[in-house]
């Protein structure tokens, strides 16, 4: 298959990747989407912009980052060699900044005093205040009062930024409440404020934009890699929660002969509600503002998910992953939460790189294949650092004592 045509051909232009896509919204939000977009397609190819964001992330993220070779863990397993993106050694810690400056720069060209955002972690909502700092932009971060008590060092972390953290109260207070309350207050402010989704989910043109400032992940990849090894590697992988890091990490490859593979959490089994393989165990439906795949229960609502990896347990998945996997360019593969740890403390033992455990389930994965594979070449990317996980960690799992050596 000739994929050279892709990029310009997906998405269409009221945002389809295939059936996959579009933009499900109440009528009132139409004109602000539509205004999005069209700044975005003008914005964003002057050159004024492309040079200002190429600045900030050379000065200001640290790009590029660094491909590594695992060549410890590699030896351990045999003799196929896997190889690390390193979005962990992005400024703040993962790939999100990626998007984030990208919106807040989109934010500030379109004359937007304000920024807003849900976040269930935190990690976006740190993210999306980082970028508001720098820019100079108003922030309000919408999370639910449940995930406030649970994850107060990222809490804080917004508030040293200067983000305004908004409790949601109502409900089970936790994310679907939070993403409520945002979408209110956008409705009301649109006009000066930009809804920064955190992934390339949501209506058109999120998904669409969120993967063109994703990009540059698997760009920088491929031709640091060739210039390392003087070939293109055989696999590559991310974990796919809502699809950023591994929608820009793989497009740049989608014409090269190699094998993409993107990896769900299993989390503790295959039921309902113990994992978050949304391409694994889903079926299409709309939500949030767009059509794929998703889990749904009984009444055809997205399910309950779950993953030991907070920034992976979405229900859906970005419809152009939906799409990738239909035209079979692209296949999607599960690791569990017992999978994800080992490979975190494998990765910290062996290599010295403690990783998200979001990017453990690529690791993990990675070195499945490995083994198996028994020669050639894995790239994964390691969408972020660990240090955000290490106390769940040792409180779960100790020092990894029962986690079996190679
Ligand atoms: C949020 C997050 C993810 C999952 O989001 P995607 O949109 O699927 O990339 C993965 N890794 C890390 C480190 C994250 O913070």
């Amino acid at each position: 298959m000739d994929y050279s045509t892709y990029l310009k051909k997906y998405p269409s232009a009221d945002g389809f990747f295939g059936k996959f896509g579009g933009a499900y919204l109440p009528q009132q939000l139409v004109p602000a989407m539509e205004e999005i977009t069209q700044a975005y397609l003008t914005i964003c190819h002057s050159s004024q912009f492309i040079n200002e964001l190429r600045r900030i992330r050379k000065e200001f993220q640290g790009r590029p980052t660094p491909v590594y070779h695992c060549e410890n863990l590699s030896r351990k397993l045999g003799n196929c060699q896997i190889y690390l993106k390193r979005e962990d050694l992005n400024h703040s810690g993962a790939h999100k900044l990626n998007h984030c400056m990208g919106e807040g720069l989109l934010a500030k060209f379109m004359g937007k005093k304000r920024i807003i955002a849900e976040t269930g972690a935190g990690q976006h909502g740190v993210a999306l205040a980082t970028a508001a700092a720098f820019f100079g932009l108003d922030c309000t971060i919408y999370m639910g009062a449940v995930d406030i008590a649970k994850q107060a060092p990222n809490v804080a972390r917004m508030k040293v930024l200067g983000a305004n953290v908004v409790s949601v109260k109502n409900g089970a207070k936790t994310l679907k409440e939070a993403v409520d309350a945002a979408f209110e207050d956008y409705l009301q402010n649109y006009k000066e404020t930009i809804y920064c989704i955190g992934s390339v989910v949501g209506p058109h043109p999120f998904p669409m934009m969120v993967r063109d400032f994703q990009y540059i992940v698997g760009e920088e990849a491929r031709e640091q890699f060739k210039d390392m090894t003087g070939f293109l590697p055989d696999v590559i992988t991310a974990c796919v929660g809502g699809g950023s890091n591994s929608i820009g990490f793989f497009l740049p490859f989608i014409n090269d002969s190699v094998e993409i593979v993107g990896v769900e959490p299993l989390g503790r089994g295959d039921k309902l509600g113990d994992h978050a393989a949304s391409m694994s165990y889903g079926s299409e439906g709309v939500m949030h503002g767009f059509n794929s795949i998703m889990l749904k229960n009984v009444d055809g609502e997205p399910a309950p998910v779950y993953s030991i990896a907070s920034g992976l347990d979405y229900p859906s998945v970005g419809p152009e992953h939906a799409f990738l996997r239909e035209i079979g360019r692209v296949k999607y593969d599960v690791a569990s939460d017992l999978e994800a740890v080992d490979a975190f403390f494998k990765l910290s033992r062996y290599e010295g790189i403690i990783p998200a455990l979001e990017s453990s389930h690529a690791v993990a994965y990675a070195m499945k294949l490995a083994k198996k594979m028994g020669k050639g070449s894995i790239l994964v990317n390691l969408s972020g650092r660990g240090d955000k996980d290490l106390d769940y960690v040792i409180e779960h799992y100790g020092y990894g004592e029962n986690f079996k050596d190679f």
